[in-house]
């Protein structure tokens, strides 16, 4: 009771009456227990425990204002219900921790057993395999890998080749011209123009070997595509003859289908070389052999037709400055995706450009 004389504001004091902290108490706890997670629980806090308005809060500043006498008491009871409010929180914090925890294991697991990546990987392009295997091959006796344009002037497809200007190649039944007209610029029919600018830029002597797209005003059929790859070698120096020629397709052909087998040139006609002469390799699955036939590979041939060949036309080596009095060369081509129609028994040319990744697949993936 307040001593006579002291004004004690009776609504606050109320707050420590034994009878308010246990309502107090009560209330707490119950809220404590009906927290659902921890959010609630620290709304809780703020209500019952430590926020301003909590009348736990409220009850201890009343403290200051008791009479002496009453202090003590009222301040016992304070501490009482404020332990056992902390305790109920503290148990139900815990149990709430626990809860979540075991919560974000299970929803945060990772199951190690889904694949990560569904996606398939592709394979290699069979023209590609194929085209780099060839050059590996060069590489290894010493050539460099040339490059050149796909859109190539006239000069170096046609005219350093010594196809004249009325050349029936140059006619656009057979050329892809690039707009606009009379600008000179062609789909480079063949990789050859590559050994003229290789010629240019390189010191000689020359060894290269040139891999590439190259166009044709064809229309798509079986045999037959507007797009197709080539691979060219051209040698250039002091001293190289036709047996040098002979040598090099011999380890050429072999690389591509297969040791022990027997070429012979046929003598041909190109434009830029002089003579000219077609390759011919033993046919790798009967090998001429009666015995072997019919045999699909070659029609009963014996023989597979490989590339043309020859030694360079001095004229050719004039148009790209090298005086052929003192070097000579010689340089062969061949079709990429005849070559690997015949290695790998592809009836169909469309083939290698519809794209479909089922028919890459049988090839092998690489890196
Ligand atoms: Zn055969």
């Amino acid at each position: 009771m307040p001593a006579p004389g002291e004004t004690v504001d009776p609504s606050r004091v109320h707050a420590l009456d034994p009878d308010q902290l246990d309502a107090a108490v009560n209330a707490a706890r119950e809220s404590i227990r009906a927290a659902a997670d921890l959010d609630a629980l620290a709304a809780v806090r703020t209500a019952h425990i430590q926020g301003a308005s909590a009348p736990l809060v409220l009850a201890r500043r009343e403290l200051g204002a008791l009479p002496r006498a009453e202090r003590a008491d009222a301040g016992r009871r304070h501490n009482a219900a404020r332990t056992a409010v902390q305790a109920a929180y503290d148990a139900r914090l815990a149990e709430l921790t626990a809860e979540r925890d075991a919560r974000v294991l299970r929803e945060e697991r990772v199951d190690v057993t889904l694949p990560v990546d569904r996606r398939r990987r592709g394979a290699r392009h069979p023209l590609t395999a194929l085209s780099d295997r060839l050059a590996d091959v060069f590489v290894a006796m010493g050539y460099e890998v040339a490059e050149g344009p796909e859109v190539e002037h006239d000069w170096f497809n046609f005219e350093a080749l010594n196809m004249a200007p009325d050349h029936p190649a140059r006619s656009e039944h057979d050329t892809l011209y690039v707009a606009p007209t009379g600008a000179g610029r062609v789909l480079r029919t063949h990789t050859s123009p590559v050994q003229i600018r290789s010629l240019l830029n390189r010191p000689l002597p020359v060894y290269v070997v040139c891999p590439g797209r190259t166009y044709r005003n064809d229309t798509i059929d079986a045999t037959h595509s507007p797009v197709f790859g080539q691979l060219e070698g051209l040698a250039v120096d002091r001293g190289i003859t036709m047996a040098d020629l002979r040598g090099t397709l011999e380890v050429f052909a072999q690389a591509l289908f297969g040791a022990g087998l027997s070429t012979r040139l046929r003598p041909s006609f190109f434009p830029f070389t002089e003579p000219s002469a077609e390759l011919d390799v033993q046919c790798f699955a009967c090998r001429g052999e009666a015995a072997r036939q019919p045999c699909r590979v070659c029609s009963d041939e014996g023989w597979i037709e490989a590339g043309g060949c020859g030694m360079v036309d001095p004229h050719v080596l004039r148009a790209a400055g090298v005086d052929p009095t003192r070097y000579s060369g010689f340089a062969f081509g061949m079709g990429l995706e005849r070559a690997a129609m015949v290695r790998h028994g592809i009836r169909e040319i469309r083939d290698f450009v519809d794209g479909d990744v089922r028919f890459s697949l049988p090839f092998g993936i690489e890196d």
